[in-house]
């Protein structure tokens, strides 16, 4: 059987509602989907998508809870990006308040950023994301060549 795609869901506390209620519209596409989420936000998803399924879709739904973000679920996330674990990364972040684990934050979105991961970091663009055709394909973000950097010249 094909692996299925695999996509991160992360918000933080002020945006969860929002990622809550974007996983309910779409609970139909996300369920065709591996879905790795930080704590917190996994479980508030998990619960509501549960509650919007049932049968062998609630039975087969399933969300890989990490850690909670500020106690390095964030980490562990951009860890499984660089090793081409995860295919899309939905992160609803804050922009009105710091978070305790802001260098977290900025290292996935950089993190995405290196190995080309389709990144929303709001909800039009999750909802441009979700719908968009190349979705589920075999799509493979093209990843910059880092050899030069590899092969530099590190004087000791
Ligand atoms: P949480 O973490 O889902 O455990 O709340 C989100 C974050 O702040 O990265």
């Amino acid at each position: 059987m094909k692996r299925r795609k695999t996509i991160a869901l992360v918000a933080h506390d002020n945006r969860k509602k929002d990622l809550v209620e974007w996983a309910e519209f779409n609970v139909n596409i996300l369920t065709g989907y591996e879905m790795i989420c930080t704590g917190t936000t996994g479980s508030l998803v998990e619960a509501a998508l549960k509650a919007k399924l049932n049968g062998e879709a609630e039975r087969n739904l399933h969300v890989t809870k990490l850690k909670s973000g500020p106690l390095g679920g964030d980490q562990q996330m951009g860890a499984l990006i660089a090793e081409g674990k995860i295919h899309y990364l939905i992160f609803l972040w804050d922009p009105m308040e710091p978070q305790p684990h802001d260098v977290d934050v900025k290292a996935l979105l950089r993190i995405a950023s290196v190995y080309n991961i389709p990144t929303a970091t709001n909800r039009s663009t999750a909802d441009f994301l979700i719908s968009s055709p190349l979705m589920g394909t075999d799509y493979s973000p093209i990843i910059k060549n880092f050899s030069e950097y590899l092969n530099r010249l590190v004087n000791l």
